[in-house]
């Protein structure tokens, strides 16, 4: 069977010589087994400022494995990925999706290999502990995944973008026209023979994480907003309980009036006109990241734009 290995990269000159030192390595021990018969490294420049480009063109001529897209400009992690699975549609048994940086292990691309002949056409990679991540990351991670849960999206918790699609999986996975791209969550939707592998995730091998706290901020707003309607439930049910405050409130009113007390309280009252108005222009800001959803996909634009390849 013939694999590819696709590995979006942003920024990341510092580890790619090493990422395909081990990753040759790996290929060339899956060959040599008979696990494999050709397989692809494909690297999905992400419009990287530095010289990860130089990098992909200098190690092409000299491998017998890599390739790589350069996309125009920087279209984040999920649409270089994207980018690299897409392009792997019917060039391949199955693709492997990986971090650039080393901290997937990836020695279980073999396992995952394994499971794919054994019938399985998705293979999850899922992280044993979050032990390598600073007390920050896991605290956030972890919020994520509940998060998600309580809004109604079927998520694999721990398992980020390390995962095996057969050609299957990989062309129906094409077939979806959506341009908020939430992979995980899509995968999730295909409903194939799936199974998962774990792994211990290491360090990075050398640089710094590419997800900003802006990035990771607005993968999750995405996935939410990508996969679940009820933030937008939520607010109907917080306006409704609005309603039966002020009708009581009304009622108190009244008796308090007709029992000859003045009306005190400038605080409260001007409590509930910022607490409302802080409300209506959150209502009106989550409708507003739907509308925004929306919008970008009837517009149709590309979700990104390959400016050479190798
Ligand atoms: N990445 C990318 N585009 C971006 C940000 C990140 O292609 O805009 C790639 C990055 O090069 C790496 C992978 O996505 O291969 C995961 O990023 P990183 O390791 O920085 O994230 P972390 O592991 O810290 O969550
Ligand atoms: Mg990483």
């Amino acid at each position: 069977m013939k694999l590819n290995i696709v590995i979006p990269c942003y920024n990341e000159e510092e580890v790619l010589r090493e990422t395909t030192k081990q990753l040759t390595a790996l290929v060339d021990a899956m060959i040599e087994e008979g696990l494999l018969s050709a397989c692809d490294i494909l690297y999905v420049d992400d419009g990287s400022k530095d010289g990860t480009w130089r990098m992909v063109e200098e190690m092409q001529p000299q491998s017998h494995y890599v390739h790589g897209l350069k996309l125009a400009h920087n279209v984040g992690h999920q649409n270089a990925l994207w980018a690299g699975l897409s392009y792997s549609v019917g060039k391949c048994d199955a693709a492997v999706s990986i971090d650039a940086d080393l901290q997937h292990d990836i020695h279980k691309i073999r396992d995952m290999v394994l499971a794919y002949q054994d019938g399985f056409e998705i293979v999850y990679g899922i992280r044993n502990d979050r032990a390598t991540d600073s007390a920050f990351k896991k605290r956030t991670a972890l919020s994520f995944y509940r998060l998600m849960q309580k809004m109604g999206v079927d998520l694999i918790p721990n398992h980020a973008d390390f995962r095996l699609l057969g050609k299957n999986a990989l062309q129906a996975l094409a077939d979806f026209p959506e341009r908020n791209l939430f992979l995980r969550g899509m995968v999730r939707l295909l409903g194939f023979k799936e199974t998962e592998v774990r792994f211990d995730c290491n360090d990075r091998f050398a640089g710094k994480s590419k997800y900003t706290l802006r990035k990771m901020f607005n993968f999750a707003i995405d996935g939410i907003t990508s996969f679940s309607v009820q933030p937008l439930r939520v607010i109907t049910v917080i306006g409704l309980l609005c309603v039966g405050v002020s009708v009581a409130e009304m009622v108190y009113i009244l008796i308090a009036y007709f029992q000859g007390n003045a009306i005190r309280g400038w605080a409260s009252l001007l409590f509930s006109v910022w607490f409302l108005g802080g409300l209506l222009l959150f209502s009106v800001g989550v409708v507003g990241e739907y509308i925004g959803k929306i919008y970008k996909e009837v517009k149709r634009r590309p979700r990104y734009i390959i400016e050479k390849q190798v």
